[in-house]
Protein backbone atom coordinates (compact mmCIF):
# COMPACT_ATOMS: atom_id res chain seq x y z
CA UNK A 1 0.00 0.00 0.00
CA UNK A 2 1.15 3.49 -0.93
CA UNK A 3 1.17 5.77 2.22
CA UNK A 4 2.09 9.59 2.49
CA UNK A 5 6.16 9.47 3.78
CA UNK A 6 5.25 12.56 6.39
CA UNK A 7 2.29 10.98 7.47
CA UNK A 8 4.01 7.35 8.07
CA UNK A 9 6.86 9.48 10.32
CA UNK A 10 4.66 10.54 12.77
CA UNK A 11 4.93 9.08 15.86
CA UNK A 12 2.22 7.09 17.28
CA UNK A 13 1.08 8.87 21.05
CA UNK A 14 3.14 7.32 23.36
CA UNK A 15 0.21 8.48 26.23
CA UNK A 16 -2.12 6.66 24.14
CA UNK A 17 -0.99 3.64 23.02
CA UNK A 18 -0.14 3.12 27.28
CA UNK A 19 -3.54 3.91 28.15
CA UNK A 20 -5.20 1.48 26.01
CA UNK A 21 -1.97 -1.28 26.97
CA UNK A 22 -3.36 -0.65 30.42
CA UNK A 23 -6.65 -0.83 29.56
CA UNK A 24 -6.55 -4.44 27.87
CA UNK A 25 -4.62 -5.24 30.67
CA UNK A 26 -7.26 -4.15 33.35
CA UNK A 27 -10.21 -5.60 31.13
CA UNK A 28 -7.99 -8.98 31.93
CA UNK A 29 -8.23 -8.66 35.77
CA UNK A 30 -5.04 -7.22 36.23
CA UNK A 31 -4.74 -4.23 39.01
CA UNK A 32 -2.99 -1.86 36.52
CA UNK A 33 -2.46 1.35 38.24
CA UNK A 34 -1.90 4.62 35.03
CA UNK A 35 0.31 6.89 35.60
CA UNK A 36 0.73 7.43 32.52
CA UNK A 37 -1.61 9.60 31.46
CA UNK A 38 -2.35 13.33 32.06
CA UNK A 39 -6.09 13.37 33.00
CA UNK A 40 -7.94 14.11 36.67
CA UNK A 41 -9.92 12.14 38.19
CA UNK A 42 -12.33 15.46 39.11
CA UNK A 43 -16.34 15.16 37.75
CA UNK A 44 -16.93 17.92 34.79
CA UNK A 45 -17.78 21.16 36.75
CA UNK A 46 -21.68 21.73 37.25
CA UNK A 47 -21.67 24.83 35.27
CA UNK A 48 -20.20 23.29 32.14
CA UNK A 49 -22.82 20.23 32.90
CA UNK A 50 -26.17 22.68 33.08
CA UNK A 51 -24.56 24.66 29.74
CA UNK A 52 -24.19 21.74 27.58
CA UNK A 53 -27.57 20.22 28.98
CA UNK A 54 -28.97 23.31 27.63
CA UNK A 55 -27.83 23.25 23.87
CA UNK A 56 -28.77 19.94 23.82
CA UNK A 57 -31.96 19.98 25.11
CA UNK A 58 -32.89 22.83 22.65
CA UNK A 59 -32.22 20.77 19.91
CA UNK A 60 -30.01 23.27 17.98
CA UNK A 61 -26.92 21.83 17.31
CA UNK A 62 -25.32 23.31 14.30
CA UNK A 63 -22.23 24.15 12.60
CA UNK A 64 -20.95 27.19 14.52
CA UNK A 65 -18.79 29.86 13.06
CA UNK A 66 -15.30 28.31 12.30
CA UNK A 67 -13.69 30.52 14.90
CA UNK A 68 -16.26 30.11 17.68
CA UNK A 69 -19.71 30.76 18.91
CA UNK A 70 -20.22 34.47 20.02
CA UNK A 71 -20.59 33.78 23.61
CA UNK A 72 -17.67 31.37 24.10
CA UNK A 73 -15.30 34.20 22.26
CA UNK A 74 -16.79 36.14 24.54
CA UNK A 75 -16.01 33.95 28.05
CA UNK A 76 -12.38 33.92 26.54
CA UNK A 77 -11.75 37.42 26.32
CA UNK A 78 -12.92 38.21 29.81
CA UNK A 79 -10.36 35.15 30.85
CA UNK A 80 -8.00 37.40 29.16
CA UNK A 81 -8.53 40.38 30.45
CA UNK A 82 -8.53 38.89 34.14
CA UNK A 83 -5.71 36.47 33.63
CA UNK A 84 -3.83 38.13 31.01
CA UNK A 85 -4.36 41.60 31.85
CA UNK A 86 -4.96 42.09 28.11
CA UNK A 87 -8.26 43.29 25.95
CA UNK A 88 -8.55 41.03 22.79
CA UNK A 89 -10.30 41.89 20.35
CA UNK A 90 -13.12 38.92 19.03
CA UNK A 91 -10.66 38.82 15.80
CA UNK A 92 -7.87 37.72 17.71
CA UNK A 93 -9.31 34.52 18.90
CA UNK A 94 -10.56 30.88 17.68
CA UNK A 95 -12.00 28.38 19.47
CA UNK A 96 -10.48 25.25 18.32
CA UNK A 97 -10.84 21.40 18.83
CA UNK A 98 -8.55 20.90 22.09
CA UNK A 99 -5.03 22.71 22.56
CA UNK A 100 -3.67 20.26 20.24
CA UNK A 101 -5.75 21.79 17.37
CA UNK A 102 -4.91 24.94 18.29
CA UNK A 103 -1.22 24.15 18.19
CA UNK A 104 -1.87 22.43 14.80
CA UNK A 105 -3.56 25.79 13.45
CA UNK A 106 -0.95 27.69 14.71
CA UNK A 107 2.30 25.75 12.88
CA UNK A 108 0.05 25.62 9.49
CA UNK A 109 -0.33 28.86 9.58
CA UNK A 110 2.70 30.30 10.25
CA UNK A 111 5.30 27.71 8.79
CA UNK A 112 6.96 27.44 5.17
CA UNK A 113 8.07 23.96 4.74
CA UNK A 114 11.77 23.73 5.97
CA UNK A 115 11.02 26.45 8.70
CA UNK A 116 12.10 26.07 12.60
CA UNK A 117 10.75 25.93 15.20
CA UNK A 118 12.65 26.23 18.37
CA UNK A 119 11.52 23.28 21.21
CA UNK A 120 12.88 23.09 24.71
CA UNK A 121 13.39 19.50 26.08
CA UNK A 122 11.82 18.29 28.18
CA UNK A 123 9.10 18.83 25.84
CA UNK A 124 5.22 17.86 25.16
CA UNK A 125 5.83 14.94 23.11
CA UNK A 126 3.27 15.72 20.74
CA UNK A 127 5.43 19.64 19.72
CA UNK A 128 8.01 17.99 17.67
CA UNK A 129 4.95 15.93 15.10
CA UNK A 130 2.86 18.62 14.84
CA UNK A 131 5.71 20.28 13.59
CA UNK A 132 6.41 18.23 11.18
CA UNK A 133 3.42 17.97 10.04
CA UNK A 134 3.16 20.93 9.42
CA UNK A 135 6.68 20.53 7.11
CA UNK A 136 8.53 22.70 9.54
CA UNK A 137 11.61 21.46 11.30
CA UNK A 138 12.05 21.12 15.16
CA UNK A 139 15.04 22.13 16.82
CA UNK A 140 15.69 21.39 19.73
CA UNK A 141 17.34 23.17 23.05
CA UNK A 142 18.18 20.48 25.79
CA UNK A 143 19.49 22.12 29.10
CA UNK A 144 23.25 21.49 29.13
CA UNK A 145 23.05 21.45 32.72
CA UNK A 146 20.72 19.22 33.82
CA UNK A 147 17.72 21.24 35.18
CA UNK A 148 14.69 21.64 33.20
CA UNK A 149 15.42 25.18 33.00
CA UNK A 150 16.32 26.44 29.69
CA UNK A 151 19.15 28.79 29.28
CA UNK A 152 18.45 31.77 27.40
CA UNK A 153 21.50 31.78 25.66
CA UNK A 154 21.51 28.22 24.06
CA UNK A 155 18.44 29.17 23.05
CA UNK A 156 19.72 31.80 21.33
CA UNK A 157 22.55 30.26 19.91
CA UNK A 158 19.85 27.74 18.50
CA UNK A 159 18.36 30.48 16.44
CA UNK A 160 18.40 30.43 12.65
CA UNK A 161 17.90 32.66 9.66
CA UNK A 162 14.71 30.02 9.57
CA UNK A 163 13.35 30.22 13.17
CA UNK A 164 9.78 31.44 12.81
CA UNK A 165 8.70 30.75 16.44
CA UNK A 166 9.87 29.49 20.30
CA UNK A 167 7.51 27.29 22.03
CA UNK A 168 7.70 27.08 25.67
CA UNK A 169 5.40 25.44 28.00
CA UNK A 170 5.51 26.66 31.52
CA UNK A 171 4.43 25.14 33.47
CA UNK A 172 5.55 21.97 31.98
CA UNK A 173 4.50 18.84 31.04
CA UNK A 174 6.56 16.46 31.59
CA UNK A 175 8.87 17.65 34.16
CA UNK A 176 6.56 20.01 36.38
CA UNK A 177 9.05 23.30 35.87
CA UNK A 178 7.81 26.64 35.67
CA UNK A 179 10.49 28.87 34.12
CA UNK A 180 12.02 31.63 35.68
CA UNK A 181 10.90 35.52 35.07
CA UNK A 182 14.01 36.71 33.73
CA UNK A 183 13.94 33.94 31.18
CA UNK A 184 10.27 34.85 30.00
CA UNK A 185 11.77 38.30 30.03
CA UNK A 186 14.44 37.60 28.03
CA UNK A 187 12.65 35.87 25.41
CA UNK A 188 10.02 38.10 24.98
CA UNK A 189 12.38 41.05 24.16
CA UNK A 190 14.50 38.62 22.05
CA UNK A 191 11.51 37.43 20.03
CA UNK A 192 10.26 41.10 19.33
CA UNK A 193 13.91 42.13 18.47
CA UNK A 194 14.02 39.13 15.73
CA UNK A 195 10.54 39.41 14.61
CA UNK A 196 9.82 35.76 15.80
CA UNK A 197 6.44 34.87 17.58
CA UNK A 198 6.78 32.82 20.96
CA UNK A 199 3.71 30.34 21.40
CA UNK A 200 3.31 30.17 25.02
CA UNK A 201 1.49 26.87 26.10
CA UNK A 202 -0.37 27.86 28.98
CA UNK A 203 -2.36 24.62 29.37
CA UNK A 204 -1.43 24.37 33.13
CA UNK A 205 -0.92 27.91 34.45
CA UNK A 206 -3.21 27.88 36.96
CA UNK A 207 -1.51 24.32 38.19
CA UNK A 208 0.48 26.05 39.96
CA UNK A 209 1.94 24.57 43.98
CA UNK A 210 4.03 26.29 46.92
CA UNK A 211 2.72 29.62 46.06
CA UNK A 212 4.56 29.40 42.59
CA UNK A 213 3.01 31.65 39.97
CA UNK A 214 3.66 31.37 36.23
CA UNK A 215 4.33 34.36 34.50
CA UNK A 216 2.93 35.43 31.55
CA UNK A 217 5.06 36.72 28.36
CA UNK A 218 2.41 39.61 28.23
CA UNK A 219 3.69 40.71 31.38
CA UNK A 220 6.99 41.22 30.18
CA UNK A 221 6.15 43.59 27.21
CA UNK A 222 4.00 47.36 26.81
CA UNK A 223 2.81 45.86 23.65
CA UNK A 224 -0.88 44.64 22.60
CA UNK A 225 -1.75 42.19 21.38
CA UNK A 226 -1.98 42.85 17.85
CA UNK A 227 1.57 44.25 17.90
CA UNK A 228 3.28 41.35 20.18
CA UNK A 229 4.99 38.81 19.17
CA UNK A 230 3.45 36.41 22.00
CA UNK A 231 0.47 34.23 20.75
CA UNK A 232 -1.77 32.52 23.38
CA UNK A 233 -2.70 29.00 23.70
CA UNK A 234 -5.16 27.36 26.38
CA UNK A 235 -7.76 25.69 27.07
CA UNK A 236 -10.23 23.74 29.70
CA UNK A 237 -8.83 20.08 29.76
CA UNK A 238 -6.24 20.72 32.20
CA UNK A 239 -8.28 23.88 33.92
CA UNK A 240 -11.33 22.26 34.92
CA UNK A 241 -10.25 18.41 33.86
CA UNK A 242 -12.73 18.71 30.72
CA UNK A 243 -10.51 16.73 28.83
CA UNK A 244 -13.42 14.99 26.80
CA UNK A 245 -14.73 18.22 25.61
CA UNK A 246 -12.06 19.19 23.49
CA UNK A 247 -12.00 22.51 23.96
CA UNK A 248 -8.78 24.90 23.33
CA UNK A 249 -8.62 28.49 21.92
CA UNK A 250 -5.60 30.96 20.56
CA UNK A 251 -5.21 34.23 21.13
CA UNK A 252 -3.44 36.11 18.55
CA UNK A 253 -2.89 39.43 15.67
CA UNK A 254 -5.98 39.24 13.94
CA UNK A 255 -4.19 38.08 10.59
CA UNK A 256 -2.81 35.35 11.99
CA UNK A 257 -6.61 34.23 13.74
CA UNK A 258 -7.77 35.02 10.39
CA UNK A 259 -5.77 32.52 8.43
CA UNK A 260 -6.22 29.97 11.01
CA UNK A 261 -9.80 30.23 10.93
CA UNK A 262 -9.60 29.30 7.17
CA UNK A 263 -7.69 26.29 7.78
CA UNK A 264 -10.06 25.26 10.50
CA UNK A 265 -12.84 26.07 7.86
CA UNK A 266 -11.30 23.59 5.42
CA UNK A 267 -11.01 20.77 8.22
CA UNK A 268 -12.99 20.35 11.02
CA UNK A 269 -14.93 23.26 10.34
CA UNK A 270 -15.84 24.35 13.53
CA UNK A 271 -16.07 23.04 16.68
CA UNK A 272 -19.20 21.60 18.57
CA UNK A 273 -21.50 23.82 20.04
CA UNK A 274 -22.21 21.64 22.97
CA UNK A 275 -18.36 21.43 23.58
CA UNK A 276 -18.10 25.22 23.03
CA UNK A 277 -21.51 25.64 25.39
CA UNK A 278 -19.82 23.39 28.03
CA UNK A 279 -16.73 25.73 28.37
CA UNK A 280 -18.40 28.77 28.43
CA UNK A 281 -20.83 27.45 31.26
CA UNK A 282 -17.14 26.13 32.86
CA UNK A 283 -15.41 30.04 32.15
CA UNK A 284 -18.77 31.68 33.41
CA UNK A 285 -19.45 29.49 36.00
CA UNK A 286 -17.93 29.54 39.87
CA UNK A 287 -13.92 29.41 39.94
CA UNK A 288 -13.70 27.33 42.82
CA UNK A 289 -13.50 24.62 40.84
CA UNK A 290 -10.13 24.99 39.39
CA UNK A 291 -8.33 25.88 43.40
CA UNK A 292 -10.49 22.26 44.40
CA UNK A 293 -8.64 20.89 41.35
CA UNK A 294 -5.15 22.59 41.90
CA UNK A 295 -5.33 21.45 45.86
CA UNK A 296 -6.10 18.08 44.79
CA UNK A 297 -3.06 17.81 42.70
CA UNK A 298 -0.93 19.64 45.14
CA UNK A 299 -1.86 17.10 47.57
CA UNK A 300 -1.03 14.28 45.21
CA UNK A 301 2.35 15.97 44.44
CA UNK A 302 3.20 15.92 48.03
CA UNK A 303 2.34 12.12 48.27
CA UNK A 304 4.87 12.07 45.31
CA UNK A 305 7.44 14.20 47.08
CA UNK A 306 7.15 11.91 49.70
CA UNK A 307 7.23 8.62 48.22
CA UNK A 308 10.30 9.89 46.77
CA UNK A 309 12.44 10.80 49.38
CA UNK A 310 13.16 6.82 50.59
CA UNK A 311 13.17 5.79 46.91
CA UNK A 312 16.99 4.96 46.37
CA UNK A 313 18.31 5.57 42.94
CA UNK A 314 15.50 7.66 41.70
CA UNK A 315 16.62 11.76 41.34
CA UNK A 316 13.53 14.40 41.41
CA UNK A 317 13.48 18.06 41.09
CA UNK A 318 10.00 18.74 42.67
CA UNK A 319 7.46 19.58 39.93
CA UNK A 320 6.26 23.29 40.61
CA UNK A 321 2.94 23.00 38.75
CA UNK A 322 1.19 20.71 36.43
CA UNK A 323 0.68 16.90 37.62
CA UNK A 324 3.75 15.49 35.72
CA UNK A 325 6.90 14.18 37.65
CA UNK A 326 10.30 13.24 35.90
CA UNK A 327 12.51 11.02 38.08
CA UNK A 328 16.02 10.36 36.79
CA UNK A 329 16.09 6.67 36.67
CA UNK A 330 19.14 6.36 35.20
CA UNK A 331 21.01 4.71 38.22
CA UNK A 332 18.83 1.47 37.46
CA UNK A 333 19.22 1.64 33.41
CA UNK A 334 19.32 3.89 31.07
CA UNK A 335 17.11 3.21 28.99
CA UNK A 336 13.82 4.93 29.83
CA UNK A 337 11.54 2.44 27.46
CA UNK A 338 13.02 -0.44 29.15
CA UNK A 339 12.22 0.76 32.51
CA UNK A 340 8.91 1.82 31.94
CA UNK A 341 8.26 -1.91 30.59
CA UNK A 342 9.94 -3.41 33.34
CA UNK A 343 7.57 -1.58 35.57
CA UNK A 344 4.63 -2.53 33.60
CA UNK A 345 5.44 -6.18 33.46
CA UNK A 346 6.82 -6.59 37.11
CA UNK A 347 4.60 -3.84 39.14
CA UNK A 348 1.53 -3.03 36.76
CA UNK A 349 2.17 0.20 37.00
CA UNK A 350 2.02 2.16 33.81
CA UNK A 351 4.71 5.63 33.04
CA UNK A 352 5.57 6.86 29.85
CA UNK A 353 9.54 6.96 28.73
CA UNK A 354 11.09 9.97 29.23
CA UNK A 355 12.48 9.30 25.46
CA UNK A 356 9.10 10.61 24.44
CA UNK A 357 9.93 14.08 25.90
CA UNK A 358 13.71 14.18 25.17
CA UNK A 359 15.03 13.06 28.53
CA UNK A 360 16.13 9.34 28.11
CA UNK A 361 16.92 8.10 31.59
CA UNK A 362 13.83 9.52 32.94
CA UNK A 363 10.17 8.57 33.16
CA UNK A 364 7.41 10.65 33.64
CA UNK A 365 4.77 9.64 36.19
CA UNK A 366 1.31 11.14 36.24
CA UNK A 367 0.10 12.18 39.56
CA UNK A 368 -3.57 13.37 38.40
CA UNK A 369 -5.44 10.55 39.14
CA UNK A 370 -6.86 9.34 42.85
CA UNK A 371 -4.36 9.50 45.99
CA UNK A 372 -4.53 6.12 46.73
CA UNK A 373 -3.38 4.85 43.10
CA UNK A 374 -0.59 7.78 43.15
CA UNK A 375 0.65 6.55 46.56
CA UNK A 376 -0.03 2.31 45.87
CA UNK A 377 1.99 3.53 42.24
CA UNK A 378 5.08 4.93 43.46
CA UNK A 379 5.71 2.13 46.28
CA UNK A 380 5.10 -0.56 43.65
CA UNK A 381 7.43 1.23 41.62
CA UNK A 382 9.96 1.37 44.77
CA UNK A 383 9.38 -2.08 45.31
CA UNK A 384 10.32 -2.70 42.08
CA UNK A 385 13.52 -0.87 41.29
CA UNK A 386 14.95 -0.07 44.87
CA UNK A 387 16.76 -2.98 46.45
CA UNK A 388 16.32 -1.17 50.03
CA UNK A 389 12.61 -1.18 49.85
CA UNK A 390 10.63 -4.62 51.54
CA UNK A 391 11.12 -7.27 49.52
CA UNK A 392 7.80 -8.51 49.45
CA UNK A 393 4.65 -6.50 48.43
CA UNK A 394 0.66 -6.95 48.13
CA UNK A 395 -0.45 -5.96 44.27
CA UNK A 396 -4.62 -6.68 44.87
CA UNK A 397 -5.16 -10.19 46.27
CA UNK A 398 -1.55 -11.36 45.61
CA UNK A 399 1.65 -10.79 47.41
CA UNK A 400 4.62 -10.88 45.50
CA UNK A 401 7.99 -11.55 46.57
CA UNK A 402 10.94 -9.77 44.75
CA UNK A 403 13.64 -12.13 43.60
CA UNK A 404 15.04 -10.18 40.80
CA UNK A 405 17.80 -7.45 42.36
N1 LIG B 1 -0.30 21.15 25.59
C1 LIG B 1 0.21 20.40 26.57
C2 LIG B 1 1.51 20.78 27.18
C3 LIG B 1 -0.48 19.26 27.02
O1 LIG B 1 0.04 18.52 28.01
C4 LIG B 1 -1.71 18.92 26.40
C5 LIG B 1 -2.50 17.70 26.83
N2 LIG B 1 -1.79 16.65 27.32
C6 LIG B 1 -2.18 19.74 25.38
C7 LIG B 1 -1.45 20.84 25.00
C8 LIG B 1 -3.43 19.41 24.63
O2 LIG B 1 -4.57 19.70 25.31
P1 LIG B 1 -6.01 19.37 24.72
O3 LIG B 1 -6.49 18.16 25.43
O4 LIG B 1 -6.82 20.61 25.01
O5 LIG B 1 -5.86 19.14 23.25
Amino acid sequence: MKLSKLATEIAESPTFALNEEARLLRERGEPVINLGIGEPKNKTPIAAVLASGAKLTSGEVKYTPPDGLPGMKKAIIRYTEENYNRLAAAEQVIVTNGAKQSLFNIFYSILNPQDEVIVIAPYWVSYPEIIKMCYGVPVIVTPEDGTFTPNFAEIERSVTSYTRAIIINSPNNPSGAIYPSELGAKLVEFCERKGIYLICDDIYHKLTFDRNVAHPAWEFTSRDIENSHVIVVNGVAKLYGMTGFRIGWVVAPKDLIKVMTNVQAQTTSCVSPVSQAAAEGALNGMQSVVEALRLQIENNRNVVLQEMKSFHGARLIPPQGTFYALPDLRAFTNSSVETAKFLLKKALVVTVPGREFGMEGFIRLSFAGSVKDVTEGLARMRWALDPTSPNEIYIGDKKLIRDWL
